[in-house]
Parts: C-alpha cells; sequence; structure tokens
C-alpha cells in the first residue's frame, strides 16, 4: 500500500468524491491485537484515494457511543484479560447504540476477541463467562485442546456477488459455534476457522460481520475493505472508482500462498 502516487485512473465511478465516510473504532486501545487497527489505515487510504472522506472517531471505556454518528463501527481482537475488561462496557453502555446503527445499516466489523464479543457469550472456563452484545448468534467456549492457530484462506459469498477468498492468520483459543440459522461469513478452505471442526468461519447477519482473520485482514483482502466502503456509503462497490491494486493484489497472492491456497 503505498501512501503517493496517481491512484485515481481516468474510469469515472459513482458521484463518491462528495461522501464521507464515518468510521468508529471501539476500544482502540484494547482490542488491537496482531496490528488490527492497519484495517482502518486501509479504509482511510482507499477513501482518500478515491476522494472519499474519512473521519476516525475513537469509543473507549466509558464513552457513549452515538448510533447515527458513524457508517462503519468497527471492533478489533483483544486478549482475553483486555476483552472482559471492555465486555461489560459494552454490553452495558454501548449494546443498545450498536443495535439500533446496525439496525440501521451502518456496517460493523469484528475480528477475532471483537467478533466473540458481538457474540451471544464467550465461556472462558474456571467458571468465567463474558457476556456479548448478541448482535450474531454465536457462542464461544474455551475448551481442552490446542489454540487454533495458523493461516487461513476462506471462501465468502457477498450478496450474490461470485465467491471470493478471504486469507489471512488466526490465533485464537476459544472456539465459536453458530446457532441454527446464523449464517456464517464462509466455508473454510484451509486453517481452522471458528471451531476446527464444522468448516465454518466467521458469522454475518446482514452488514454485521465477524471474523478471526487477522492479518491485519483488509490489507490483505482489498476486495473486503471495498465491499464495506461501498456498503457503509450505500452505493454498490461495483460503483466505487477502481484503484492500481498491484501492491494489495500481491499481498493477497502472498496470504493465500501462505494459507496454502
Ligand atoms: N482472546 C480470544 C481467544 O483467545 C481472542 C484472541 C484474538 O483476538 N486473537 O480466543
Amino acid at each position: 500500500m503505498s501512501d503517493t502516487g496517481p491512484r485515481l485512473p481516468a474510469t469515472a465511478g459513482a458521484r463518491v468524491d462528495s461522501m464521507t465516510l464515518r468510521v468508529c473504532a471501539l476500544y482502540p486501545d484494547l482490542m488491537n491485537i496482531y496490528a488490527d487497527r492497519g484495517n482502518l489505515l486501509m479504509l482511510q487510504r482507499r477513501c482518500q484515494w478515491r476522494g472519499i472522506g474519512f473521519e476516525l472517531t475513537s469509543c473507549g471505556i466509558g464513552e457513549e457511543l452515538s448510533p447515527a454518528a458513524h457508517d462503519l463501527i468497527y471492533l478489533g481482537g483483544g486478549q482475553d484479560r483486555d476483552q472482559l475488561i471492555c465486555a461489560r462496557d459494552l454490553v452495558e453502555r454501548k449494546a443498545d447504540a450498536l443495535r439500533a446503527a446496525a439496525g440501521d445499516g451502518a456496517v460493523v466489523l469484528a475480528v477475532c476477541g471483537g467478533y466473540q464479543l458481538l457474540g451471544r457469550s464467550y465461556e472462558l472456563g474456571r467458571g468465567e463467562r463474558i457476556e456479548g452484545v448478541g448482535l450474531l448468534d454465536v457462542v464461544t467456549a474455551r475448551e481442552p485442546g490446542e489454540r487454533l492457530i495458523g493461516n487461513v484462506a476462506i471462501e465468502v459469498e457477498l450478496d450474490g456477488e461470485r465467491p471470493r477468498v478471504l486469507a489471512g492468520f488466526e490465533n485464537h483459543g476459544g472456539r465459536t459455534r453458530l446457532s441454527e440459522g446464523q449464517e456464517p461469513l464462509g466455508r473454510v478452505l484451509k486453517g481452522f476457522g471458528n471451531d476446527g471442526a464444522s468448516g465454518w468461519e466467521g458469522a454475518r447477519t446482514g452488514n454485521v460481520i465477524g471474523t478471526y482473520l487477522h492479518g491485519p485482514l483488509l490489507p490483505k483482502n482489498s476486495w473486503l475493505a471495498d465491499w464495506l466502503i461501498a456498503t457503509a456509503l450505500r452505493v454498490s462497490p461495483g460503483s466505487l472508482p477502481p484503484l492500481d491494486d498491484a501492491l494489495e493484489d500481491e499481498a493477497h497472492r502472498c496470504a493465500r500462498r501462505a494459507a496454502g491456497l
């Protein structure tokens, strides 16, 4: 991802240059492992290169989340200890606003520890349990066995688009199970996914997406970054002006290769 040079080709796209993507990062200090913050940088650059305005707000412990103020809400990965700190605040202070924002069409993207917190609960063992916000109908539990660690590739089909590959890296002790009727984000091609057994990875309900893929996720999968930007701006992904993605495509190929795909 280069910061310089002409990024906008002559092809005209939608009049997105008058738009602004308003992003809110939840708990950016505590929920940011494997440089998940890079996902925000990716969104910012791809907006900037297209002349789309970009506003980034953070919302931490004790702060109110305003449901109408954001087009995209982001929650990164975290250690169990940091998840515990955030979970109570998330459920008690922000869950209603988060539900209202999602109900109103805002995109919610959560990675790993963030994904677990969007579910119903995370059972840590030793009697410790974290309540989630229940935006995704999944439950997570620590179980005997190794952490699920490694490069991962999944196949994803979003809104009738052709199946695409998401590639990344996973490292989680929790095993996540989808309730009946809960759509997964994708099908595992390589790696463990939600629980290492079901063949599913992540979960998706409309514009709310949870996934175990770090990487960070978006720099390795620029097509998903564009889908998120377009969906959050309520335009079709095909109407975003294309960018020169030579480097991004190479990053994607490397991530796929690392996963053995
Ligand atoms: N603490 C959670 C687990 O181990 C999530 C880890 C992560 O975000 N990488 O399952």
